[in-house]
C-alpha cells in the first residue's frame, strides 16, 4: 500500500493505511495509541527504526506530527508520505538505511482525528477540534454552513447599494474594494456562506465560531486566556489532544527534534513566537538559522521566526504554541512547516506572508485567479440561489479547504516531496553517542586498567541546545559498567556521569581562530578492576538525546 495523492484520509482509512505498514514492515514499524480525542478517536503514533539496530528508545528521535488543525489534510498526507519513503527506502537508499539504523521517527499523522472528519463531512472550515468553546450552545449570527448542500462553503453575494464591493472591470468574477469616489454603479455585500441564528430581519452579524478551540494555543509556554488569545483554552493543557501529546513527548526523552506540519504560506518556521531572537544563547540561534539554510535549500521555503515575521497582527504576538515550549522548556529545536503557497505557485514573489492577506493589489488576485483557472479548481464562479433567510444571493469565490488551506490533489506529491528530505536532514543533526574504544590491559596480580573512550558522532552537541542546559531539561552521559560474579572494582566508579560532549555544529570557518578545535566531542572513563584472566566485562553508556551504547571486552 502507497501513500493516495487525489484525495484528503479520511480516518477509517489513515487508520487502515498504518495497520498495513505495521504488518509489512514489521522489523521497522510499530504504531501505538497516544490517547483518545475529544470524540473518542484513537490518536496513533508510528514509531519508525531498524529494531534490529536497537529499540528507538535507545536511540536520537526526531518527532513529526501533523494536522492538530482540521483543514490542514495536506499535513497527514505529508506524514504518510515520509512513512512510506522511509519504511519503502530502507535497504535501498543509503541515507533511510543510516538514519532508520541510528535514529528513530515518532509520526503522529493525525493529532486531532475529529475536526478533519467534520470538515470532510460538511465542507466547512474548522480551525481544529469539535469541543464546543468557549460557549455551549451556539451564539446569534451568521454561521459557516454549505446551504445549498453541494459539499463545499463559498461566500454569498448580494446586490446592495451600499455595498463594500464591486466586480473587477477585467474579470467580473473577482470582487475588488468600492473607492470612496465609486458613487455610481453595482456594488455588493459579501457574507460568508451560511445561516443565520435568531435573525432581526435587518442586522446580520458574524457569530463566534462554535468549535473555538485551537489546539496550538493551548501549551503551557507563554499560555494565555481567551481574551488575550483566541482558542487557547481554559488552561494549558485542557484538551485531549494537546495533553495527549504533551504526555507523549515527555514519556520520549530521546526526541531530539520535532516538526510539526501545517498548512498554508510555503514557510518553515521556528520560535519565539513572542519574543525577539536577541533572546536566544547564541550557539542556539545560530544552530536553528543553519538548519532554516538548509530547509530553503531543499525545499525553496523561507524559514523565519515567528516573532519577526509571521505575527497575525503587528502588535500582538501568538500564544500558547507547541514548538515555544518545545524549545524554551525542553531546549529542543522544533519546527513548524507551512506547506504551499498558492501566491508562490500563482508567481508572486516579494510579499509577506501575512500582510498579503490582509491587504494586497487586485492583480494578485487576477494572477491567482488565473492559476485556480489553469488547475480547474479552486474558484468557484458565482451563481444563484435563493437563500431561505435573505433571499436572492449568489454564491461562489475561494474554495478555503481546496485552494487555499491545501495544494490542489494535482501538485500535493510535488509540493511534498523535498520535504522527506528535510526531516530527514533534521534527524541527522542530532547528537549520536558512540565508542570509540573501550580496552584493558594488566597491570599486575589479578587487576586490570580499563579505558572508554566515547564520542558524541552527531552534528549537534549532546544536549541538543543551551537553552536544555540553561533549563536543567537534559541529564549527563550515564556510564555504567557491568562485571560479573568474583570480579570487582577497585578504582574509579561502577556508575559514572560525565557530562555533555559537543558536536560540530559551532564549527564554522576554519581560519577564525576564535573556534575550540579540541577534542571536545570526546571523554574517556578509567577504572581498575580485579577479575580472573578470561572475564567477559561489559559497559553501557546512555544518554537521553544521544542514545545508549555498549561494548564488552575479555580481560
Ligand atoms: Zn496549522
Amino acid at each position: 500500500m502507497r501513500v493516495q495523492f487525489e484525495r484528503f484520509y479520511a480516518y477509517e482509512e489513515l487508520e487502515q493505511t498504518l495497520a498495513t505498514w505495521a504488518g509489512t514492515f514489521s522489523a521497522l514499524c510499530q504504531v501505538e495509541s497516544i490517547g483518545r480525542s475529544f470524540e473518542g478517536r484513537e490518536i496513533p503514533l508510528v514509531t519508525v527504526t531498524n529494531l534490529g539496530s536497537g529499540a528507538a528508545s535507545e536511540k536520537p528521535a526526531m518527532l513529526v506530527h501533523a494536522q492538530i488543525h482540521a483543514a490542514e489534510f495536506t499535513g497527514t498526507t505529508a506524514a504518510l508520505n515520509l512513512l512510506d519513503w522511509l519504511l519503502h527506502g530502507y535497504g535501498e537508499d543509503e541515507r533511510i538505511t543510516h538514519v532508520l539504523d541510528t535514529r528513530a521517527f515518532y509520526v503522529i499523522p493525525r493529532v486531532n482525528p475529529d475536526g478533519p472528519e467534520a470538515v470532510l463531512a460538511d465542507g466547512r472550515w474548522r480551525r481544529s477540534s469539535l469541543r464546543p468553546y468557549p460557549r455551549e450552545e451556539p451564539e446569534d449570527g451568521l454561521h459557516r454552513e454549505d446551504v445549498d448542500g453541494d459539499g463545499r462553503v463559498l461566500m454569498m453575494r448580494m446586490r446592495d447599494r451600499n455595498g463594500h464591493w464591486k466586480a473587477h472591470p477585467d474579470d467580473s468574477r473577482l470582487l475588488i474594494a468600492r473607492r470612496a469616489d465609486d458613487v455610481d454603479g453595482e456594488f455588493f455585500r459579501v457574507f460568508p456562506e451560511g445561516a443565520i441564528k435568531n435573525w432581526d430581519g435587518v442586522n446580520v452579524k458574524i457569530a463566534p465560531v462554535f468549535e473555538g478551540l485551537d489546539l496550538n494555543r493551548n501549551w503551557p509556554a507563554d499560555w494565555a486566556p481567551e481574551g488575550e488569545q483566541a482558542g487557547a483554552g481554559p488552561y494549558p493543557g485542557s484538551e485531549p489532544e494537546t495533553r495527549a501529546l504533551i504526555q507523549a513527548i515527555v514519556d520520549r526523552p530521546n526526541i531530539a527534534g520535532y516538526l510539526g506540519y501545517h498548512t498554508f504560506s510555503g514557510v518553515h518556521l521556528r520560535p519565539y513566537s513572542a519574543r525577539s531572537d536577541d533572546d536566544y544563547p547564541t550557539a542556539d540561534l545560530r544552530a536553528y538559522q543553519l538548519m532554516g539554510e538548509e530547509a530553503t535549500r531543499l525545499t525553496g521555503y523561507p524559514a523565519i521566526s515567528i516573532f519577526h515575521d509571521f505575527k497575525y497582527h503587528p502588535k500582538q504576538v501568538i500564544r500558547g504554541g507547541d514548538i515555544d515550549w518545545l524549545y524554551d522548556f525542553l531546549g529542543v529545536f522544533a519546527w513548524v512547516t507551512e506547506f504551499w503557497s498558492p501566491q508562490r505557485a500563482a508567481g508572486l514573489s516579494g510579499y509577506h506572508a501575512i500582510d498579503w492577506i490582509r491587504d494586497h493589489p487586485p492583480e494578485d488576485d487576477l494572477a491567482l485567479l488565473k492559476l485556480a483557472d489553469e488547475l480547474g479548481e479552486g474558484y468557484v464562479d458565482w451563481y444563484p440561489f435563493e437563500h431561505p433567510q435573505l433571499g436572492p444571493v449568489e454564491l461562489g469565490g475561494w474554495d478555503l479547504v481546496r485552494f487555499w488551506f491545501n495544494p490542489p490533489f494535482s501538485r500535493l506529491e510535488e509540493e511534498l516531496r523535498p520535504h522527506r528530505d528535510f526531516a530527514l536532514f533534521l534527524a541527522l543533526t542530532s547528537p549520536l553517542l558512540d565508542v570509540r574504544s573501550f580496552e584493558s590491559s594488566a597491570v599486575g596480580d589479578g587487576a586490570y586498567r580499563l579505558r572508554l573512550v566515547l564520542e558524541n558522532t552527531g552534528w549537534l552537541p549532546t544536549s541538543v541546545t543551551q537553552k536544555a542546559i540553561e533549563r536543567m531539561a537534559v541529564r549527563p552521559i550515564e556510564v555504567s559498567l557491568e562485571l560479573p560474579e568474583g570480579a570487582r572494582v577497585a578504582s574509579g566508579k561502577e556508575r559514572e556521569e560525565i557530562g555533555q560532549l559537543e558536536g560540530r555544529a559551532e564549527e564554522r570557518s576554519l581560519l577564525w581562530w576564535g573556534l575550540d578545535h579540541s577534542t571536545s566531542d570526546r571523554a574517556q572513563v578509567e577504572w581498575v578492576v580485579e577479575a580472573s584472566a578470561g572475564t567477559r566485562i561489559g559497559v553501557v553508556a546512555r544518554h537521553e538525546r544521544a542514545g545508549t551504547v555498549r561494548a564488552e571486552l575479555v580481560v
